[in-house]
């Protein structure tokens, strides 16, 4: 009989989630990931994070009702939900359905069964167009995508549930989630990929021929849109201190997850080049919808609150590291 803690990872399977997993296995968690493998990885689990995989979905009340009857869980950190803006603008239900109907039916599990602790993966597009720069918890919320409602939703629901179930939360705001494991063995791996930094190392690996740059007309030091890059492995060391932090009995929070230093898209394709030593051919096109021109997050809150200090808030080394997983996942 083990006397660590179990934590139920929900997409434990996927890009953030997988490196989260391995954090909380690493701080002597027994760790549960529930993933249906729709976008996660199987082999991933299995072999290099090494934690027990549930193939099951979030909206399968029977299968939750029981994992938490016989697993003895002390809480939950949830992944999984589908990520991708554009594909939920035109498919709207997909997402609501997904990321707040199935999120609905986990919380009202966990509340049948006495856990009334969850980490959950939100974003800073709740926030919508900024207002002001960097954007602070407080900053005013409006969602311009299904995608960004949905967690914006979930937000809603967690207030409510704990004011009339005393369910505690820590809800992260995360800005642009990236770079991979310094071990090269997890990282982030989307089908369809849509993410600057891995499209620009895909390019650089001669699996794509050219990358868009989106905009070049943004009211931006050199026209392009300006983004706040923070290290999934710092990412995961959040969610640990916010689950440290509900294990202790604190009380529900949000949290902005942002290293405070914007970079633009130049800027990113000129460091891929550094650490890659490739051309990545770029060609300037029209802006993408929706795309606000420039995005960083103060994270003082967390650092605060929960001490959080990121470990790899440099651009170089968040691409270095990105870059190793791709030549290692492309090597096969
Ligand atoms: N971007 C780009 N070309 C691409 C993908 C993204 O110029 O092929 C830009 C995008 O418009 C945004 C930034 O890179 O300004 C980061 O985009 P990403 O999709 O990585 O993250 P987002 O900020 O949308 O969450």
């Amino acid at each position: 009989m083990s006397s660590r803690p179990t934590i139920l990872v929900t997409g434990g399977a996927g890009y953030i989630g997988s490196h989260a997993a391995l954090a909380l296995k690493n701080a002597g968690y027994e760790v549960i990931v529930l993933d249906n493998l729709a976008y996660g990885h199987r082999e991933i689990i299995e072999d290099v994070v090494k934690v027990e995989l549930v193939v099951g979905d979030t909206s399968d009340r029977k299968l939750l009702d029981e994992l938490f009857a016989t697993r003895n869980i002390a809480a939950v950190m949830h992944f999984a939900a589908y990520i991708a803006v554009g594909e939920s603008v035109n498919e709207p239900g997909k997402y609501y359905t997904n990321n707040v109907a199935s999120t609905l039916n986990l919380l009202e599990a966990m509340l049948a069964a006495g856990v009334n602790k969850f980490v959950f993966s939100s974003t800073c597009a709740v926030y919508g167009m900024p207002k002001e720069i960097p954007m602070t918890e407080n900053h005013p919320h409006n969602p311009l995508s299904p995608y960004a409602a949905s967690k914006d939703m979930v937000e809603r629901i967690l207030a409510d549930f704990d004011v009339a179930h005393a369910l505690k939360s820590v809800a992260f705001r995360y800005f642009n989630a990236s770079g991979a494991d310094p071990s090269g063995l997890l990282g982030e791996d989307h089908d369809p990929e849509t993410h600057l930094i891995p499209l620009a190392l895909l390019t650089a690996l001669g699996k794509r021929k050219q990358l868009y740059i989106f905009g070049t007309d943004y009211d931006t030091p050199d026209g392009t849109a300006v983004r706040d890059y923070i290290h999934v492995n710092d990412l995961a060391a959040a969610h640990v201190l916010g689950l440290e932090y509900l294990l202790k009995g604190g009380d529900s929070q949000v949290f902005n997850l942002g290293n405070g230093n914007g970079f633009s898209v130049k800027d990113v394709i000129e460091t891929a080049r550094e650490v890659t030593g490739a051309e990545i051919p770029a060609i300037e096109s029209d802006r993408r919808a929706g795309d606000a021109p420039i995005l960083v997050g103060s994270s003082d809150k967390v650092r605060n609150m929960l001490g959080w200090d990121p470990q790899y808030a440099d651009l170089t080394k968040i691409i270095s590291h990105a870059w190793q997983w791709h030549q290692k996942r492309h090597s096969k």
